[in-house]
């Protein structure tokens, strides 16, 4: 019979095995040969696609096409999912509930969204003129910030948001504002407003620690991506902004406790590999096709049970 728990029960299952071989695979290959950041990107957001692929390519399973599901005893996900539904569907809706209520509360606490949005025009102007400086082409929505902590990013899928603190504005000065701003639009030519919405991936298994360190990995990448398309000219001061905003953040973080998680430019990740590869001459990568690890991946979608 087709129960609830049976739908939900293998969900733990998927994260831990399918989740555990694409890493392990992509990692092995990450640490064999040096991968464009850009495919280094795409890869790490596709090893947080996979479980949650190979969970609903199990609901074929579950509509009897699977001959070991109902069948003998077999260490396959699904079967396991069944024996043991009991306990894992319950732990399972449990640990999702629990998060998503502690996701929301957060929210509701973020800095962003406490801080205040100013019509400062004077640094609404500054932002516009070194946008224009940069790329006549491109056009943002500029919003600014009251808030001290040095950060910058864009927001929304459809229409762009550039969000600025008064924080980063007292930072920089002109040349390294249009390095950042370079920056901030190489994430919008590389669409990554829409990659972001991979954190979503992470959500669901967050319980995963394996998860939380394809999605570092996919930040980084994603992170030196946009390094690596800003122009040769802006380098140099693009590296001597972050430099600024790293020393500003850790003296707020350790003068005030909290932290910025949600802050794209600062971002977490490894501020001083970003820095030094910014500073080192232009890499080159393996010519490895993309196409050929996400196979590999898609391989375990289809034939994990
Ligand atoms: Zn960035």
């Amino acid at each position: 019979m087709v129960t609830w728990q049976l739908f939900v029960s293998p969900f733990v299952l998927h994260v831990f095995i399918a989740g555990g071989l694409a890493f392990a695979l992509i990692a092995v290959l990450d640490m064999a040969v040096p991968l464009a950041p850009r495919a280094r990107m795409t890869l790490y957001a596709a090893v947080l696609a996979v479980p949650i692929m190979s969970y609903f390519v199990y609901f074929t399973h579950i509509f009897g096409r699977c001959s070991r599901l109902f069948g003998p005893f077999a260490w396959r996900i699904c079967t396991m999912g069944r024996i043991y539904a009991g306990f894992l569907a319950p732990f399972t809706a449990v640990l999702l509930g629990l998060y998503l209520l502690v996701r929301l509360w957060q929210y509701y606490k973020s800095p962003l969204r406490l801080s205040r949005l100013v019509a400062y025009e004077t640094a609404r102007a500054r932002v516009a003129k070194a946008l224009a400086d940069i790329d006549e082409m491109v056009s943002l929505r500029i919003a600014v910030y009251a808030n001290c902590f040095p950060t910058l990013f864009v927001r929304d899928a459809d229409a762009p948001e550039l969000c600025v603190t008064t924080g980063l504005l007292e930072q920089l000065n002109d040349a390294e504002l249009r390095a950042a701003l370079a920056h901030e639009v190489a994430h919008v030519r590389g669409h990554d407003n829409v990659w972001n919405l991979v954190f979503l991936l992470r959500e669901v298994t967050f319980f995963s620690p394996l998860a939380h360190l394809a999605y570092a990995r996919y930040c980084q990448a994603r992170e030196e991506a946009a390094d690596y398309a800003v122009n040769d000219t802006y380098r140099l001061e693009l590296a001597s902004a972050l430099l600024k905003v790293l020393r500003r953040s850790q003296a707020l973080v350790a003068f005030t406790k909290w932290r910025w998680s949600e802050s794209f430019f600062v971002g977490g990740g490894d501020m001083k590999r970003r820095i030094e590869l910014l500073l080192a001459d232009r890499r080159v990568f393996s010519p490895v096709p993309l196409w050929a690890p996400l196979l590999a991946l898609g391989a375990i979608v289809v034939f994990i049970c």
